[in-house]
Formats: C-alpha cells, structure tokens, sequence
C-alpha cells in the first residue's frame, strides 16, 4: 500500500519487480547501505518465481555448450543458499536413466558428472555415482528397462517454499532500511537521454498514482522478469514515448503436471529425456501447499 512519505524522498536503487531477482538485488543494495526501493505490481514473488520448478541447481545441461564459469558461479551460488537458508533450501538427489538410443550416450553423461563434481569442489553435498544397469533395476524397479545402459546420481538443491525465500530477501532488505511496495505498477520510465531518472507509480488498489524519483547517480533496475520489454516500452523522454532498446525476452514455456503418489513412483527426483522427441522432463516427489 502507498505510504506517502515514499515518495518524498530520492533513492539510491530503484527496482522494477518483486519476484527473486527483484528482492535479491534489494537485499544486496540494502545491505550495502544504498537506499533501496523494490516495486512489485503484484504480490511478490507472484511472477516466474512462483511458477518454476524451484531447483536450485547450477545447470547441468550448459555443461554441453562450455559455459563453464557461468556452471562454476551457479554451483557457489548453490552452496551459498544451502549453508544461508538451510531452512528453505535442501539438497535433492535427482537420478537420471541412461538408454542407449537417446541423445546423450553414457560416457557424455559420465564426463558431465565428473565436470560438475569439479566445478562444485567446496559442495557440502555427496558427490555423484554412476549406477551399472543391474544397480539401477535394483532401485527403480518401475522405469522402463529397455536399453537401458544404466543411470546416474547427482545433487542439486530445491527450495519447496521460493515465495519465502523471496520473501526473506525482502525482509532483510526492509530490515536494512529498503522500501519494499506491492500492488503497485510502475507505469512509465522517466528517460533522459541514456539514463532513467525515476518512474512513475500507480496504487493497484485504490488507484492513486505518484512519482519515486531518483538522483544523478540512481540505478534504475529492470527485474520485471517476462515484463521487461513491455516496462522499457513505457519510457518517456519530454513527454513523449522513448522506449528503451530492442526486445531482450525470449520467453521459455514448460508445464508442471502434479499426480498423486502412486505405487512404485520413483523415491528420488528423475531427470529424464522423452523417448518420442528428447524433450527434457524432471519427476520429482513432494508436498503440494494448497
Ligand atoms: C517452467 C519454468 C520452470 C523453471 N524452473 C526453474 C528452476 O527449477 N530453477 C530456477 O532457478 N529457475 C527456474 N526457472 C526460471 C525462474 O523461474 C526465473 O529465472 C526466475 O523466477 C525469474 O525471477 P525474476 O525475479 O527475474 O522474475 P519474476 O519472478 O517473474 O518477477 C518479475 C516481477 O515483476 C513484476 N512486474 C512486472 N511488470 C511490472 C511493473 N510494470 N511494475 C511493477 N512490477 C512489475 C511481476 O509482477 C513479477 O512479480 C523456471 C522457469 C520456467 C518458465
């Protein structure tokens, strides 16, 4: 809700969404002692962040396409929220099925292993093991045997509860002195020439509208998630529209179908590859919150 002495004052960080990023760089910006205020046009976390698998991993797959610090510096992040925020993040073994005639043949998968227990080399979690066919019949009586070469374990992390991680971010943020807003839309960037000046705001519950302005070494941050084109199309220059560069989202698309435990679902999460088109898919066993 807007409290009006908000936006008297000038901030150091202005940040466009209250999903994880929103509310991580807040925490950050906070704790440095910037002044710091993160808007959410929603609840927060109510964006992707809400919407995701919620693994805390340090991406596997880039692996394939050698981005190795990018791999390195998700894999320290990792181990940082273990050990930060034990109570909303824990370490999730994931098994994945290796069948001859799918896209990655074992010793990819093996190599893959090896390279992600090296990158991760200050984990606190096990490292992987490699599973021979017989092994992994033995553990998963259920999953399909044909060509089946055998399998292998790995951890990564989850965090079941990502809106409090959000939310905890947030805290400590406001805890540091931040503003944190929601249910309020930014609804125009005040541009001039390279730089963003401030933005103008309106209350999605009783629709009043305000200004938070900023000073001439203020970082405006987009963290609009999806929305990130469409907020830098709201810039203005002297009035008239002067959006801010060229489309930067692509957008990726995935489904989460939630079943009920039945008999022989796996114990462990599976990372898999569909046998019709290679399509990746994660089983994972859980609490739903309703
Ligand atoms: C299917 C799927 C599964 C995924 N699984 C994982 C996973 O397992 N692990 C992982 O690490 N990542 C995963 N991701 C990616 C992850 O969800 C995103 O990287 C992350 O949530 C992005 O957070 P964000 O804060 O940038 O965006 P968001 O969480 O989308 O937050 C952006 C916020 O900006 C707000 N906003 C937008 N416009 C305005 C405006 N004009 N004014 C004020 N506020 C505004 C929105 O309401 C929203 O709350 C997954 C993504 C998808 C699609």
């Amino acid at each position: 809700m807007f409290d009006p002495s908000t936006a008297k004052q000038t901030y150091d960080v202005i940040i466009i969404g209250g999903g994880i990023n929103g509310a991580s760089v807040a925490r950050d910006a906070a704790l440095r002692g910037l002044s710091t205020i993160v808007i959410e046009k929603n609840d927060f976390a109510s964006g992707s962040s809400s919407w995701s698998t919620r693994l805390v991993h340090g991406g596997l797959r880039y692996l394939e396409y050698f981005e190795f610090p990018l791999v390195r510096e998700a894999l320290h992040d990792r181990e940082i929220l273990l050990r930060n925020a034990p109570h909303l993040v824990n370490p999730l073994l994931l098994t994945i099925p290796i069948y001859g005639d799918r896209s990655r043949p074992y010793w990819k998968i093996w190599a893959g292993m090896c390279l992600y227990d090296v990158f991760s080399f200050d984990k606190t979690v096990p490292e992987h093991r490699m599973l021979p066919r017989r092994k992994f019949k033995q553990l998963f009586r259920a999953i399909e045997g044909d060509g089946l070469n055998g399998g292998a374990q790995y951890y990564d992390a989850q965090a079941s509860l990502a809106e409090r991680l959000c939310w905890e971010n947030l805290r400590a943020a406001i805890d540091a002195g931040g503003v944190a807003l929601n249910y309020t839309r930014v609804t125009e960037l005040h541009r001039d020439g390279d730089r963003i000046t401030g933005v103008s705001c309106c209350d999605e519950l009783d629709g009043q509208t305000f200004e938070v302005y900023g000073h001439e070494k203020t970082i405006v941050i987009n963290t609009a998630g999806p929305w990130v084109d469409r907020v830098c199309a709201t810039a203005k220059m002297n009035g008239k529209p002067a959006p801010i560069g060229t489309r930067k989202m692509g957008g990726t698309k995935g489904s989460h179908i939630v079943v009920s435990p039945f008999p022989g679902a796996p114990d462990s999460a599976l990372y898999v590859e569909a046998k019709s088109d290679g399509r990746p898919f994660l089983s994972c066993l859980g609490s739903v919150n309703t």
